[in-house]
């Protein structure tokens, strides 16, 4: 069969691959997209959207328990794990399918299949029926990652699982232990401790939720606690013994080694690039550990070839893959995009309380050598966290004290994955101070506290 051309072809139908082949459609490009497996990529399949539907759920349960405090009866409450798992595949799968019909509706030629890079310029498709050649100008890798496996603390399904087990579990677990504190780590062991199992988390970092302002952290902390959830900073999973229906980890805690006997673990240390199989070295293409090296405007200095989302490092998150792909897109198609700024990628962990941050951390701030005024405000100052039952949160501010303008922002409590886009606004229309204090802002609403938290920083908070 002859070679099939295209202007771009992009391998992998993630969040970064398919929309990055939208766009370039709509920008009058032919575009192949190659998928060894699903649409969508692990976000919708395995990630955010089945994480999300599955926390819901939490949610729900949690409140039912609440239901007395609201004026409500509900006797009786209970839930069933396969229909909460079953649920999530529902939505996992009406999205992936939504991908399907999207890149029809924009005439993009679906490929399913492995693909590789025998030469510049040039893709080869692993098909059922074959290998397909196919070639463009453009190639865009968007190839994802997948869980980190430490030796030792591999996950098998069984006893010790990844992400993808956790989505799909053989069991309920009554004794958790999660090892890692990331998002990932975080929002499973909200999940499975707001269910009943009695979770510890152990986290290698000082603190948890390492990326997160430190203040955020130690409040989120002081609420899973709260929960009965128990909180191991700075100590490591050195092994794992696995019976049949148990586990023992060896957890070295200052210098200690004490085991700990548990019926289920989730690894969550972390994710590696896709970066193999695909010929990248021989095209001379440079990867730092496991992800591969690009510029601000995702080139990889191979003329032609682009990397963008989880293959391209982090931060790891599906609206950075997604906005890359945007970017790329109309680069190739002969635009001038903006490069990604990372500051302005906000990250959200839907765990219970929900925390949710974009730009620099007070600390990081002051490292690099601002002067800064730091604004805080907390729920229970504010009406609509009251009237929702929510009093515990914190909407936390960073400004440049020079220039006013707004640095980072820092939030845990409820729904703050929904507000932390309005600082994000703020950001991309490099707002200071003086525009945010002029904005008014509507009541009764959780956003409220992010007025007053900017109001805080210059001394004119009015309801605390
Ligand atoms: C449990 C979990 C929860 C998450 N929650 C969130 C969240 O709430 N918010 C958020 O922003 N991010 C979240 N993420 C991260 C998010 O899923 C990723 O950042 C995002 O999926 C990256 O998109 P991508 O397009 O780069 O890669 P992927 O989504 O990984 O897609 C890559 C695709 O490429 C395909 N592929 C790989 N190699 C080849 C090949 N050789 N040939 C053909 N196809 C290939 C794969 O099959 C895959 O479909 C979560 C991740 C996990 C695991």
């Amino acid at each position: 069969m002859a070679a099939r051309n295209f202007d771009m072809i992009v391998i992998g139908a993630g969040p970064g691959g398919y929309v990055a082949a939208i766009r370039g459609a709509q920008l009058g490009l032919s575009v192949a997209v190659v998928e060894r497996e699903h649409l969508g990529g692990i976000c919708l399949n395995w990630g955010c959207i089945p994480t999300k539907a599955m926390l819901r759920s939490a949610e729900v349960f949690h409140l039912m328990h609440r239901a007395k405090e609201f004026g409500l009866n509900a006797d009786g409450i209970g839930y069933d794990l396969d229909a909460v798992v079953k649920r999530s595949r529902g939505v996992a799968k009406q999205l992936a399918s939504g991908v399907g019909h999207l890149l029809k509706k924009n005439k993009v030629t679906v490929v399913m299949g492995a693909a590789s890079l025998p030469a510049r310029g040039k893709v080869a498709v692993r098909t059922d029926a074959g290998t397909e050649e196919m070639s463009a100008p453009a190639i865009v890798l968007a190839t994802g990652a997948r869980a980190r496996e430490l030796p030792g603390l591999e996950p098998d399904g069984k006893r010790v699982w990844n992400y993808k087990h956790a989505l799909n579990p053989p069991h309920m677990p009554k004794k958790l232990l999660v090892i890692g504190s990331g998002a990932i780590g975080i929002e499973f062991a909200s999940f499975f401790n707001t269910l009943g199992a009695e979770t510890t988390v152990v986290e290698v970092m000082e603190r948890i939720l390492p990326v997160e302002d430190a203040e955020i952290s130690a409040f989120a902390k002081k609420q899973f606690e709260k929960q009965g959830m128990t909180i191991r900073e700075k100590a490591t999973v050195k092994k794992l013994d696995r019976g049949a229906d148990k586990v023992t980890a060896h957890v070295e805690q200052g210098g200690k080694i004490e085991t700990m006997e548990v019926d289920t673990v989730i690894s969550a240390v972390g994710i590696v690039g896709n970066v193999e199989g695909l010929g990248l070295e021989a095209l001379g293409v440079k990867i730092d550990r496991t992800h591969v090296v690009t510029d601000e405007y995702c080139r990889t200095g191979v003329e032609g070839l682009y990397a963008i989302g989880d293959v391209a490092g982090a931060p790891w998150l599906a609206h950075k893959a997604s906005h890359e792909g945007v970017m790329v897109a109309e680069l190739v198609a002969g635009g001038h995009p903006h490069p990604i700024r990372p500051g302005s990628i906000a990250g959200c962990t839907y765990c219970h309380p929900q925390v949710a941050s974009v730009g620099l951390t007070e600390a990081r701030a002051k490292e690099k050598g601002f002067e800064i005024r730091v604004g805080r405000f907390p729920f229970i100052g504010n009406g609509k966290a009251i009237a929702l039952g929510e009093p515990e949160g914190l909407v936390k501010t960073v400004f440049d004290a020079k220039t006013g303008e707004l640095l980072g922002a820092h939030m845990v409590g409820a729904e703050v994955t929904e507000l932390i886009q309005g600082y994000v606004v703020g950001r991309a229309l490099e707002t200071t101070e003086a525009e945010l204090m002029e904005t008014v802002f509507p009541h009764p609403t959780l956003s409220e506290m992010m007025h007053e938290s900017v109001l805080d920083a210059w001394g004119r908070a009015i309801h605390f």
